[in-house]
């Protein structure tokens, strides 16, 4: 059976929601029957996302197949409830160096390698590689962009080869209010429409955002001049809640205009549990990466996920230079804190501070990768009395590096996609809080790091369930090879662990950590 496509295109601006509006409409097919794919395409030339910083561009996600992406492949994750892989994505810099070495390799056999037909034959393939009866390709950024223009040519191409019947263009534009004339413009819409047209790709529907709803003669504007029929222009004003869009675009049946039109037979209801009400508990993460909050997306997602507000992101520089009472004044103000993932020096102390004084007043606390490194070296040094324990990411000369490079790292020496990456199986030891949250001997969890527990140059500062004494100490509560997680026994929560569960969470169900930690907040109120 030949595959179909569903091809959703940016006008205007981005960060509009194309992702989620995306991910809406595939979760609203896979809900219909469909069995629906994803791929998301980037035209940056960046190879993956893992050399990318955060504060520009949102977190970097893991895949299980240990792939660094773009965050769009987390709202797939989150909205379709299935996991992604390294080939639901394309990014420009896979495509030209593909091409590159294939040139180098000498496999053109002589050709004038050229943008078209070369590197539109290298996109294709990769296209049509994507298993699925539907496949949803998103395209990043905005129509007119240089960047992007291959991949709308290749994907027009393709529509051409394959047979527009199987291809459905979705166009998600932004329709501006203007304030002094109080009335919504359209021209920018009209505008992006007709440069995709110029393209060759003439749109099968529109979605229009806006601030609020716009009027029908604004979508009849739209539909005139964009060439595309009134019953597939629609509007989508801003919602306040965005686990709502799956549900306000099968109100609008829009899986069924896009059946018609690829040929596709329906079955089955429309399930969707999302958070409808968010528990008003005040989570701090301490973090230092605060260009956008897109730089935690995963982890604030989880929280919104268990139906608690929306976190806060705390700026662990300014607890460093904070008196220990106002430290102690800022930090008891939150329900509970969570230290996140990181690289470098940056912020260190602060969050080491707001550890100590968490464990001292038994503020609920959730340390994620780095987070539960840094829980280490301040148990090390406040409760052990290792003066100066460190990791040697940041103090290479730490006198006591609990926390050091683990040693399959110690020969690489370029930073893109050499750390231990992906989901990786461990041991959940029995009589620890983990266990309890996760009822299972094994658990699979993803991970990206380079550092770990010097575990065995620092035993003495640990204790194994089995063997816990009436001293106390930080009980590893999971390791495999390495220390995978701590935990305080005397504590309401206190648990590090050195993968990332954020990035497991899906809409209905999120991840055991975060609903156990929401529950220990909920409780303390
Ligand atoms: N920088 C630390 C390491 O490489 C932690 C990484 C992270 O938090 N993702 O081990």
């Amino acid at each position: 059976m030949t595959k179909k496509y569903i091809v959703v295109t940016g006008g205007v601006l981005s960060g509009i929601g194309k992702g989620i509006i995306s991910a809406s409409v595939a979760r609203v097919l896979k809900e219909s029957g469909i069995q629906i794919n994803a791929l998301k395409i980037d035209p940056y030339l960046n190879v993956d996302a893992g050399t990318m910083n955060p504060n520009q561009h949102g977190e970097v996600f893991v895949t299980e197949d240990g792939y660094e992406a773009d965050l769009d492949l987390g709202h797939y994750e989150r909205f379709l409830g299935t996991n992604m892989k390294r080939i639901n994505n394309m990014t420009a810099g896979q495509v030209y160096k593909a091409v590159i070495d294939k040139e180098i390799e000498g496999r053109y056999l002589g050709g004038t390698v050229q943008m078209v037909p070369h590197v539109t034959a290298e996109i294709k393939e990769r296209i049509l590689s994507v298993e699925g009866q539907v496949i949803m390709i998103e395209i990043g950024g905005t129509v007119g962009d240089i960047e992007g223009e291959i991949f709308l040519e290749a994907v027009r191409e393709l529509a051409f080869e394959l047979g527009r019947e199987h291809f459905f263009f979705i166009h998600v534009t932004y329709v501006p209010y203007l304030k002094a004339t109080n009335e919504f413009k359209t021209k920018p819409s009209q505008q992006s429409v007709q440069l995709l047209r110029k393209i060759g790709i003439h749109p099968d529907m529109i979605a229009i955002r806006s601030e609020s709803s716009i009027t029908n003669t604004d979508l009849k504007k739209v539909a005139l001049f964009g060439g595309v029929p009134q019953e597939m222009v629609f509007n989508l004003p801003d919602m306040s809640n965005v686990y709502e869009v799956p549900y306000k675009l099968y109100t609008l049946g829009i899986h069924e205009k896009i059946a018609k039109a690829l040929n596709l037979s329906l079955t089955g209801e429309f399930h969707w549990d999302y958070p409808r009400s968010f528990n008003p508990l005040k989570i701090g993460i301490v973090g230092k990466y605060l260009g956008t909050d897109d730089a935690y997306k995963s982890l604030i997602e989880s929280i919104l996920l268990c139906s608690a507000e929306k976190p806060e992101v705390l700026d662990a520089q300014n607890l460093e230079e904070m008196t220990d009472e106002e430290l102690g004044y800022f930090i008891s103000s939150y329900d509970g804190i969570i230290i996140p993932g990181g690289f470098g020096k940056r912020g260190i102390e602060g969050k080491i501070r707001a550890i100590k004084y968490a464990r001292e007043h038994k503020i609920p606390t959730l340390g994620l990768c780095l987070g539960m490194q840094l829980m280490v070296i301040e148990y090390a040094r406040h409760v052990a009395g290792l003066e100066g324990a460190s990791s040697t990411e940041f103090d290479p000369d730490t006198p006591y590096p609990v926390i050091d490079l683990m040693e399959a790292q110690k020969e690489i020496l370029h930073l893109g996609g050499t750390m231990r990456l992906g989901a990786q199986k461990t041991p959940v030891f029995k009589n620890t809080r983990l266990y309890e949250i996760y009822g299972q001997e094994v658990i699979s969890e993803r991970h990206r790091h380079r550092y770990e527990v010097n575990y065995e140059m620092f035993k003495q500062l640990f204790t194994l369930p089995e063997e816990k004494t009436a001293e106390e100490k930080l009980v590893i509560s999971a390791k495999a090879d390495f220390v995978e997680a701590v935990e305080l026994e005397n504590h309401p929560f206190f648990i590090g662990v050195q993968y990332h569960p954020e990035l497991k969470s899906k809409v209905g169900n999120p991840h055991p950590l975060f609903k156990a930690f929401i529950d220990t907040l909920k409780k303390m109120r």
